[in-house]
């Protein structure tokens, strides 16, 4: 006998045992929907050029501090720059250099193991410290906040994100739910752009009036941004809602948990932030103390995040040519994934699939739920080893112009 023979089971994790049943499957034809990671348009991963860039400059310096431990918080070049991408303190910097200093005083920063690290990281400071009473998940959502937040201990309640029939966020479910049932220091997880896995965002308005929602009721936002830069090929634009709320609501406490792994193509080298903005009226000693107990967490776990990756972005945002190269990466990315929205719409207008595809076209992101039932999923993949999430979740970098016809003819034989 082991005494792990008790162990309750875990169910695998969809997204990646799906990617392994693709890998699996002999099949000259098969595609992979599932992922959400960017192909090229010969199904090929994309290591940026400017991270080719970027790595090549770091060899040739062959600094010797290049494998030194970094500090418990991290790279400080690295997470200023990061920092200045979600808030966009250099904007402020022309009209005076005080008051970009101010906002940067309000955010407290610290290097994790990517997004999922910056969540994790955030709910447990949030669980230890603050105890929120719940948790408010967007349904659906990154199935990886259950097991975050679970981990944390911290009770879980859903709000209804998404509305099937209009396919398309649902404000008014949203407003409700929490307007009525959220309670002063409850935590709300906000996709910051790009939800996943709809790809349908709030408006701005509608960000507006959730942001006031949040600061009347003090609850506390929780914004995940995966996708920024990546989702319009604009890093303002996609950093809309939490620029709103820092600035125009500088009351409110939040967090936010920044991954590089989809807009700089470094999935496996794990970069990332989470940043905690402080109230304009936050006590001036709150944020070393803050930092602090940050550090102490991380110090437990897993004493400092890698330092390979960071120094990738921290040499592309910190050098003007640089980031110039990433923005034309960005959209070279955006740009794909946009064109094969509207090919697989056309594609299917043109088989007269039944149905409304205007969604393909009206989403946003890496993803869309293109609306397949869980059996019609079943059938795509059985019939036309075509690989997606039993949601209907499907990722658009999946497609290119060799496969994009037979996906659609796929889609059009099972709902028939
Ligand atoms: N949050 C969301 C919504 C995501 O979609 C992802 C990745 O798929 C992540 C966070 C975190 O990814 P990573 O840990 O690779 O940064």
């Amino acid at each position: 006998d082991s005494m792990f023979s008790t162990l309750s089971e875990v169910p695998p994790d969809e997204p990646f045992a799906v990617n392994g049943a693709y890998k699996r499957d002999s099949n000259p034809q098969k595609v992979n929907l599932g992922i959400g990671v960017y192909r090229t348009s010969d199904g090929n991963p994309w290591p940026l050029r400017v991270v080719e860039e970027a790595e090549k400059e770091l060899f040739e310096a062959s600094d010797v501090n290049r494998h030194e431990y970094l500090a418990i918080q991290g790279d400080a070049d690295f997470l200023s720059l990061a920092a200045d991408l979600v808030f966009g303190f250099g904007d402020y910097e022309g009209s005076s250099r005080q008051v970009a200093e101010n906002m940067r005083q309000r955010v407290v920063s610290i290097q994790t193991v990517s997004g999922t690290g910056a969540n994790r990281l955030g709910a447990e400071l949030l669980a230890r410290n603050i105890r929120p009473g719940c948790v408010w998940i967007p349904n659906p959502t990154w199935a990886n906040h259950y097991t975050i937040w679970d981990l944390a201990a911290v009770p879980k309640k859903e709000y209804p994100y998404y509305d099937s029939t209009s396919k398309a966020f649902d404000f008014n479910g949203t407003f409700r739910t929490l307007s009525t049932y959220a309670k002063a220091n409850d935590v709300v997880i906000l996709h910051a752009c790009a939800h996943n896995p709809t790809g349908a965002d709030p408006s701005q308005e509608q960000w507006k009036m959730l942001a006031q929602l949040c600061k009347e009721k003090g609850i506390i936002p929780f914004f995940d941004l995966a996708y920024q830069g990546f989702a319009s090929g604009d890093a303002k634009k996609d950093a809309w809602a939490i620029r709103h709320i820092f600035h125009d609501l500088n009351q409110v406490e939040f967090c936010v948990a920044q991954s590089f792994s989809k807009n700089f193509g470094l999935y496996g080298q794990r970069v990332g932030a989470l940043h905690m903005a402080l109230s304009a009226n936050a006590p001036t000693n709150v944020s070393s103390n803050l930092l602090a107990n940050l550090c102490h967490l991380v110090r437990g776990e897993y004493s400092m995040a890698p330092r390979g990756g960071a120094e990738i972005v921290k040499t592309v945002l910190g050098s003007k040519d640089l980031r110039k190269k990433w923005l034309e990466d960005l959209t070279t990315m955006s740009e794909r994934i946009l064109q094969m929205r509207h090919a697989l719409f056309d594609e299917l207008v043109k088989l007269g699939t039944p149905g409304d595809w205007n969604h393909i076209t009206n989403q946003i992101g890496m993803f869309t739920y293109i609306g397949l039932t869980e059996s019609q999923v079943s059938a795509i993949t059985e019939r036309h080893h075509i690989y997606m999430l039993s949601s209907g979740r499907i990722s658009i970098s999946g497609l290119n112009e060799t496969n994009v016809q037979y996906v659609a003819k796929a889609i059009d034989d099972v709902v028939r």
